[in-house]
């Protein structure tokens, strides 16, 4: 049996320099041509996914605490703000759209530990819920962090994770329920991992988590200053496009500033 339906989450707005998803000039770097080019800033969404399996409803990602410009490291949210978030982007309402509550979720999945896709877990604590994360993407925020150099991983969100029922796993393919696949990657973080579902009518998607932020990303094969380990990424960009192209499977990338005119947002699943 496999997933019957999937639904984006519209879980705030986020801003930052395009120089963090672009590399050199397609990022506004100078060049030799352009010595001072004026610096873009971009709004991307933050997203999540739900996967309504017959083995149980699962949740990929979990946006940004709506207090996190005040709450968090100064450096991270003034050069990633939250620019949208209104009481419609709290988690709960966007699962109630859908007719579901925090308690209905199965498994919980986190494509990797930055503040944008931890912030709202809280809500799901109270019901035991497993946290899928990789064991490595677990190790790296918590080995940077505790050199106070966090970067995007927030203190302010992992405190509040500490003890929570985290289910690090070590493989680098797991198929959680049939026909969802979770698929390490690094490349941006040490443990980042995407997600792949098959639909009962035999669809793929491709939820990339922050392997890519921008569609520009995939089509130039380069990433900005949110690149983290060059090889790993590059070792994975042709893969993807090689699955891409094998299954024609529909690539959802969670802050593609396009995002929310291509696709719907929940309570509307996916095509
Ligand atoms: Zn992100």
């Amino acid at each position: 049996m496999r997933a019957e339906e999937l639904y984006l989450l519209d879980l705030g707005w986020l801003g930052g320099d395009c120089g963090w998803f672009l590399p050199g000039a397609a990022g506004g770097a100078a060049t030799a041509a352009d010595r001072n080019p004026p610096r873009k800033w971009v709004e991307i969404p933050v997203t999540a996914v739900v996967v309504r399996h017959p083995d149980g409803v699962v949740l990929f990602d979990a946006g940004v605490a709506p207090d996190a410009n005040q709450t968090h490291d100064p450096g991270v949210v003034s050069a990633f703000p939250v620019v949208r978030f209104s009481e419609e982007n709290r988690i709960e309402e966007q699962l109630g759209r859908i007719g579901l509550r925090p308690e209905d979720v199965r498994f919980i999945v986190i494509s990797h530990l930055h503040f944008d896709h931890v912030g709202q877990l809280g809500p799901f604590l109270a019901h035991d819920i497993p946290i899928i994360v990789q064991k490595r993407e677990l190790e790296a925020a918590l080995y940077m962090l505790w050199q106070g150099k966090g970067g995007a991983y927030d203190f302010t969100d992992l405190e509040r994770l500490r003890g929570a029922r985290w289910a690090p796993i070590q493989d680098d393919r797991f198929e959680l329920l049939e026909g969802v696949w979770l698929e390490k990657t690094g490349g941006h973080t040490a443990g980042h991992q995407v997600m792949h579902v098959q639909t009962a009518p035999g669809r793929w998607y491709t939820f990339t988590g922050d392997y890519l932020h921008i569609p520009d990303e995939y089509r130039l094969e380069a990433k900005g200053w949110l690149l983290g380990d060059a090889e790993e990424w590059h070792a994975y960009i042709r893969k993807l496009k090689v699955m891409e192209r094998a299954r024609q499977a529909r690539l959802v990338l969670s802050h593609d500033p396009e995002l929310w005119s291509k696709y719907p947002a929940a309570p509307n699943p996916l095509p």
